[in-house]
């Protein structure tokens, strides 16, 4: 089944069970200043289940673009070395807001995979909160064990602590235990090597959590006191990449259609004209990080500048600006490659996402160059980085580098400190994190005296400072900023 036919299959199975197809909320927040990215599904209904507005509809089904690359839900550092995190990905998920409940939510979870998808139920185990002896003093929920009992053997359900199967929205508000779905993707072979109904993704890596049922009964109350929530709702979340893994028969989402098309092309880029010695993905581990990082990254920095994230030296547009950093490097130490190339993935994941986002086809030429100019200005000087990173390493006593010079090489080679971190780590370093913190607080005590003082609509610098003019922005209608820079 390709990626395409899961996600409308996944869309019409609710669709026929009376819930409404919404749209994905952008990935990219505007407005909301606790959170940058959209990490989960349930971001844009938070309003409803926090009781401030009403939906419209109380049963709802989408597929939405997430990132998890900062704050609570970070897997960067995971991305590329397995090979089911994403920075981004698409979370599928049905919803009631108030109305079915945990019934519904597992009979039709379980109808959809089972007898639509046609996964064989005994590659998959599902999980139900145990209960807590702390202050919450929960009891287990023996209602979802209950309804998982009449359906799958007791040995396969797997009982789950707080930490795993209790979500909450935030130290306030709705929470509610949850049941997660896990398929075991492992070839008859390595079954046979280890068995037994622990096996949860935790213990082995192709025993993957596909999807999470999330029953909100609870409200958190100020004082930390949970009462019961007087309408109950269900959030749910399943990894679609995961799922079409599961679907097409392969072990890892990178061998799926939503990623091969696009590592394909990295191919071509690599190997040029190269006819012999050809670079192919799965057959050196290290090469094969590489291109996986450098596939999940092009969509991470393209989704976000098709939703109008550009680049930058803040925020937002800085965490984008370090994915495609951590992508170029990949390139340039694993696959040789010295001249901009990631730009030119665009149109592959165009063709690929391009019906499904049109957003990404509407905005494919901004997104190239974008991209091309980002892959342009950090080649520059990745280079000179490099060989400066070498050097510091071998001037270091021990193993842990001084964060000033870790400062030097963000500040003059525009290195993210993470980047260098990784660098780092896989030469058996680690990085004085502190000692860089200190660096980047002294010059910002430097530069405040010296930067930009903000009048209203002007962006005006102090008179020492040397200008160059470059250009207008127009903020919105009536804002004008002239911009200068430091020459
Ligand atoms: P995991 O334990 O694998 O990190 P999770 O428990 O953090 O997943 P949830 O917050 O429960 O994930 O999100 C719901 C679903 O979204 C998961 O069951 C999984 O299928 C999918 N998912 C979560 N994180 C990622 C990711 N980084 N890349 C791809 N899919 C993901
Ligand atoms: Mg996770
Ligand atoms: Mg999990
Ligand atoms: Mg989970």
């Amino acid at each position: 089944m390709t990626s395409k036919e899961t996600r409308n299959q996944f869309l019409n199975f609710f669709k026929e069970k009376s819930h409404k197809i919404v749209p994905s909320a952008p990935m990219v927040i505007k407005d909301d200043p606790t959170l940058m990215f959209t990490n989960a599904g349930m971001n844009q209904f938070k309003e409803y289940f926090l009781g401030n507005t009403v939906p419209k509809s109380t049963r709802v089904v989408d597929t939405q673009k997430c990132l998890r690359v900062s704050g609570k839900h970070n897997d960067l550092e995971e991305v590329g070395k397995d090979t089911y995190h994403h920075t981004m990905f698409e979370m599928l998920g049905n919803w009631s807001f108030g109305d079915y409940f945990k019934e519904e939510a597992i009979a039709w979870a379980w109808e959809f995979l089972t007898s639509v998808c046609k996964v064989d139920p005994n590659s998959l185990y599902v999980s139900v909160f145990e209960g807590s002896e702390d202050a919450d003093n929960l009891k287990m929920d023996d209602e979802a064990f209950g309804l998982w009992k009449a359906i799958v053997p007791e040995d396969r359900i797997i009982m789950g602590n707080k930490k795993d199967n209790f979500w909450e929205m935030g130290d306030q508000g709705p929470c509610g235990p949850c049941s997660e779905i896990h398929v075991d993707i492992r070839t008859p072979e390595e079954k046979a090597k280890v068995s037994g109904a622990s096996l949860v993704n935790k213990d082995h890596p192709q025993v993957v959590e596909i999807w999470n049922l999330v029953f909100m009964q609870y409200n958190r109350k100020a004082n930390g006191d949970l009462e019961p929530l007087p309408a109950k709702h269900v959030d749910t979340g399943m990894g679609f990449e995961r799922l079409c893994t599961v679907l097409q028969g392969v072990q890892s989402n990178y061998d799926t259609d939503v990623f091969t098309p696009i590592i394909r092309e990295i191919e071509t880029i690599v190997n040029g004209k190269n006819r012999q010695n050809e670079t192919k993905y799965g057959q050196d581990p290290e090469i094969d990080i590489a291109i996986r990082v450098i596939a999940d990254h092009i969509r991470a920095v393209a989704f976000s500048i098709a939703d109008g994230q550009l680049p930058s030296n803040t925020g937002a547009g800085y965490v984008i600006r370090r994915i495609l950093r951590r992508a170029v490097r990949y390139g340039f130490t694993f696959l040789n490659t010295k001249e901009p190339f990631m730009y030119r993935l665009v149109t592959v994941l165009v063709n690929t996402m391009g019906s499904a986002y049109p957003e990404l086809k509407e905005q494919r030429q901004l997104i190239e160059n974008v991209v091309k100019e980002e892959e342009y200005s950090f080649l520059n000087t990745l280079d000179q980085g490099l060989v400066l990173l070498d050097s510091i390493i071998n001037s270091t006593k021990g193993k842990e580098v001084d964060g000033r010079k870790a400062f030097e090489l963000y500040d003059t080679y525009g290195f993210p400190i993470d980047l260098t971190a990784l660098i780092l780590g896989e030469k058996g370093y680690t990085l004085d994190e502190k000692g860089f913190e200190t660096a980047m607080q002294a010059q910002k005590n430097r530069s405040k005296s010296a930067s930009a003082v903000s009048k209203t609509d002007w962006t005006i610098l102090s008179d020492d400072v040397e200008q160059e003019f470059v250009g207008y922005d127009m903020l919105n209608a009536n804002v004008k900023l002239v911009k200068y820079r430091k020459v």
